[in-house]
Parts: C-alpha cells; structure tokens; sequence
C-alpha cells in the first residue's frame, strides 16, 4: 500500500495559447485561496512577467542542479526551454489537506499521472483549431517562428486529450474558470465512500 497525500492534485494542460494562464489568472481573481504551483523555467521572461510570481527564471547550471537533487516533481523540455515543478513547496500545500494545481505540458501531466494515480487531470481545449491559432498570434509574445513551432507541438497535444480525465473547453473564460474550480473541490474518488 502506497501512502496517499491528504488532498488532491489538479493538473491543468493544453496546448500553448489555449487560454491556460487567463482561466487560471481568473480562478485565482475569483477564490484568491486557490493555490497554484510556481514552475521553475531555463526561459526568458516576457515583458511583465516577475522572477517568483510567474515562474522561477534560471539558467541551465541550476535547473541541472535542480533535476540532479530530485528537486522536481516532473520537468521537461519543451519548445526549446525546460519547465519544472519544485517537489518541496508542492509537499507543503498537499500536506495542509488542501488542494493544489499544476499549469504544465503534456510531458509533464503524464509524468505527474505515472507518480500520482489519483492526481486529476485536466485538459483544455481550444472551441476549434482557428480559434488557437488566433490566440497565439494575438496574445504577440512570441515571434512567428516560435509560434509556428508552438503550433506544431499543439496537433501532438490535442491528440492526447483522450488521456485527461477531464476535457474543459475554453469558449469563454469566465465558464471554463467556474467548471474548473469545480473540479478543484470535487472529492477525490479514492476518498469517496464505498468506492
Ligand atoms: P496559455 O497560457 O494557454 O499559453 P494564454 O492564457 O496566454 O494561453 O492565452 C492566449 C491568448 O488567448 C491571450 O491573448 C488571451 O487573452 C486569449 N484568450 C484566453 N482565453 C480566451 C477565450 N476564452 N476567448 C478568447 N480569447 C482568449
Ligand atoms: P510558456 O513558455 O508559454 O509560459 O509555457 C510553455 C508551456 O510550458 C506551457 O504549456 C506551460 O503549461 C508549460 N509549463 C509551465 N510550467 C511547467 C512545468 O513546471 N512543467 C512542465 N512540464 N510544463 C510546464
């Protein structure tokens, strides 16, 4: 028998431009006690984003020192950057019995699924293939290049949507935050009686 975490893990996926960031930006505005893991990233930051809020920027030496002390939950390289979720802060927050939600990469949810079978997984997607395209080109953080390589990764992702537990559309945002944090505070199935 493998020890459980007193609560439940959320992960959120999808591809990049999806709407990721702006639904949780928006359950975080509604219920600021939702509580979301801070990644640790080898990419630069955009313009507005902080060192600590967003992500945690650093170089390639420490994210290897990083990965090599088992400091990461999940990590992987995506888009020519690598990603990772700091193990330490994430063991605290799921101590405490409350929930706790990932924003990641389909390398990384499935890393999380193969570590924690009772962790949720969420997918988002796009209301339809142009939507995302638009998104992306509109949100202009990205030059064409990088966007077009976003782009080729997300065909991979929406494929893989069938091994989420749950699929979100994000059609509006104020919907798909309200459908996900139901999902937040749905119960476990491990801890639902009976079962
Ligand atoms: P991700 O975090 O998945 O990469 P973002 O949250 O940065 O995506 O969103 C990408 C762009 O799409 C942003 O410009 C954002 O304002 C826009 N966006 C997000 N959700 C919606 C939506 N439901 N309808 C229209 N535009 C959206
Ligand atoms: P962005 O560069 O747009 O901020 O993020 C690119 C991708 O990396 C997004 O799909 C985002 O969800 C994912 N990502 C962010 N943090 C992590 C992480 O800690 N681990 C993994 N595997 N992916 C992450």
């Amino acid at each position: 028998m493998v020890a459980r975490d007193p609560a439940r893990l959320t992960v959120l996926s999808g591809p990049s431009g999806v709407g990721k960031g702006t639904v949780v930006a928006e359950v975080r505005r509604r219920h600021p006690d939702v509580w979301v893991s801070v990644s640790v990233t080898t990419r630069r930051p955009r313009a507005g984003e902080r060192d600590g809020q967003h992500y945690f920027f650093v170089d390639d030496a420490d994210f290897d020192r990083l990965v090599a002390a088992e400091g990461l939950l999940e990590w992987a390289e995506y888009a020519g950057n690598r990603y990772g979720t700091p193990l330490a802060p994430l063991r605290a927050r799921l101590a405490t019995g409350e929930p706790a939600l990932l924003e990641i990469e389909l390398q990384g949810a499935r890393q999380v699924r193969a570590r924690d079978a009772d962790a949720q997984l969420v997918f988002l997607a796009p209301p339809s293939w142009a939507a995302l395209v638009s998104r992306l080109a509109g949100r202009g953080s990205e030059p064409p290049a990088v966007q077009e390589r976003r782009l080729t990764l997300a065909q991979a992702e929406l494929d893989a949507a069938g091994e989420f537990d749950v699929v979100v559309v994000n059609d509006d945002v104020a919907r798909a935050a309200d459908e996900l944090v139901g999902l937040l505070t749905a119960p476990s199935p491990g801890l639902v009686p009976g079962e």
